[in-house]
């Protein structure tokens, strides 16, 4: 279906661009094919479904660099609410451990469909819990995610050092390095659309240089060179982390990465928070990738990456949400004011702008996922675009720059989105998912995560 969205009384390509009025733009099967005038593109549009956009803001669709879907499940917990991360993490792994293949499918659905509303339209998912006997789930985070029409970069993650080798997670849900380098072989295989305009990609995605041997962490981003794939792993999240690093390996977490054969453009790091000037430098030489989760560093009292910094020396900054246990909404657009106000704590008022923050969130994203064929509007990229109407209680009084409105008025729901030509939100409500079936999504995943809960209780 070909798509004629009409005059949008906003119009935002991304990046630098202007934002013009009474923009139309015409999209052919999943691709744009023209931005212009109503004018010009109606003699163009043939039988295109016509949508009007004369009350919408239109821009790119956001990408969601780091998530963890499966944590929809368990956010909240009374048990973690006020913990730091290496408390926290002990105190969820038990209950994670309780997570069914059929629970990965559920959580996939509900993360997707609220990012999805939240003006994401490509996400990656960082999924590197495999309970014993469930290595089928990435396929279902797959089936879950194709149904949402999400685009989804699935990171295939791993972890095999349990509490017996010196990690932190239970036996339960570790993986010996054979399995996971074998299973992981096999979902490339199977699944991953390398082509322009691919809707499932698979990045190689240890959980973190702590959580398997060094061995794994080299052999993983070897495989990763090989096949032509972005390698992603947890980094510099917190102080604990690199008293940890220095006191296992001797080194820092940057250093460490360079040491394991990391450094470099394919590779893109979750949080980057404790990084020193030098180390800011080693990566922008290098053009290693950031995945800035701003909300979960607060939540978790981690510490404030040096965004801005990382800018001025050229790293690829992209924006994320993190996991739904350290955020726990997963919300582009309160993410990327939440970038926004957070830099400004820890330099000053002008350091960033609200466009520099919508620009990391989609471009930025963009760039450290290694596409080039979303994050921007223009002739030949993909249409993932989303539109904001302009009407909101919120945005009154706000029109004289509705763009920069979207991110200081904390506008976090979307009225249109399209992903890869096709209509999934519309008039605020999804297409592929009646208020029926998303309540009853609803309801079983707070079944679920009760009965994971319970299982804390009834220690
Ligand atoms: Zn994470």
């Amino acid at each position: 279906m070909n798509l004629f969205i009409k005059n949008a009384r906003y119009f935002w390509a991304g990046g630098d661009a202007e934002v013009l009025q009474n923009v139309s733009i015409l999209v052919k099967n999943s691709e744009i094919e023209a931005i212009g005038s109503e004018t010009e593109l109606a003699p163009l549009a043939g039988d295109a479904r016509n949508i009007d956009a004369s009350e919408l803001l239109i821009m790119p669709g956001m990408i969601n660099t780091h998530h963890h879907f499966y944590q929809t499940l368990t956010r909240n917990f009374p048990c973690v609410q006020d913990a730091k991360l290496f408390t926290w993490l002990v105190n969820l792994y038990p209950l994670w451990a309780q997570i069914t293949e059929e629970d990965f499918h559920l959580s996939t659905t509900v993360a997707s469909l609220e990012l999805l509303m939240s003006g994401c339209t490509t996400a990656v998912d960082h999924s590197y819990m495999v309970p014993t006997g469930a290595s089928n789930l990435y396929y279902k985070q797959i089936e879950a995610a194709k149904k949402t029409g999400m685009r989804f970069h699935l990171c295939r993650g791993s972890m095999s050092r349990s509490k017996k080798d010196g990690g932190l997670p239970p036996d339960s849900v570790v993986q010996t390095e054979d399995v996971i380098m074998k299973e992981t072989d096999e979902l490339v295989t199977k699944v991953h659309e390398g082509e322009k305009g691919g809707m499932v990609r698979i990045i190689i995605a240890p959980c973190s240089p702590f959580s398997v041997t060094k061995e794994l962490m080299i052999e993983a981003k070897k495989y990763a060179n090989r096949k032509g794939l972005k390698a992603h792993t947890h980094l510099a999240e917190t102080k604990d982390e690199e008293q940890f690093c220095i006191k296992e390996f001797g080194v820092r977490p940057v250093k460490l990465m360079e040491d394991l054969g990391w450094m470099d453009e394919n590779s893109f790091y979750a949080h980057c928070v404790h990084f020193n000037q030098e180390e800011i430098e080693i990566m922008g030489k290098a053009q290693g990738g950031v995945a800035h989760c701003p909300t979960s560093n607060m939540r978790l009292a981690s510490g404030i990456a040096p965004i801005v910094e990382m800018l001025k020396a050229n790293v690829p900054v992209s924006l994320a949400v993190d996991g739904s246990a350290s955020n726990d909404c997963s919300n582009m657009m309160l993410e990327v004011r939440n970038c926004m106000l957070l830099q400004r704590v820890l330099k000053t008022a002008n350091c960033i702008t609200a466009r520099d923050a919508l620009k990391i969130a989609t471009q930025g994203g963009a760039k450290v996922i290694g596409r080039d064929d979303v994050g921007y509007l223009d002739k030949g990229y993909e249409a993932d675009l989303i539109g904001f109407r302009l009407d909101s209680l919120r945005q009154a009084g706000s029109s004289t720059d509705p763009l920069a409105a979207l991110v200081f008025c904390a506008v976090d729901k979307v009225d249109l989105s399209v992903v890869h030509g096709e209509v999934l939100i519309e008039n605020g409500d999804f297409t592929r998912f009646s208020k029926d079936e998303l309540n009853e999504i609803i309801t079983r995943q707070n079944e679920r995560s009760q009965a994971i809960y319970s299982h804390y209780k009834n220690k």
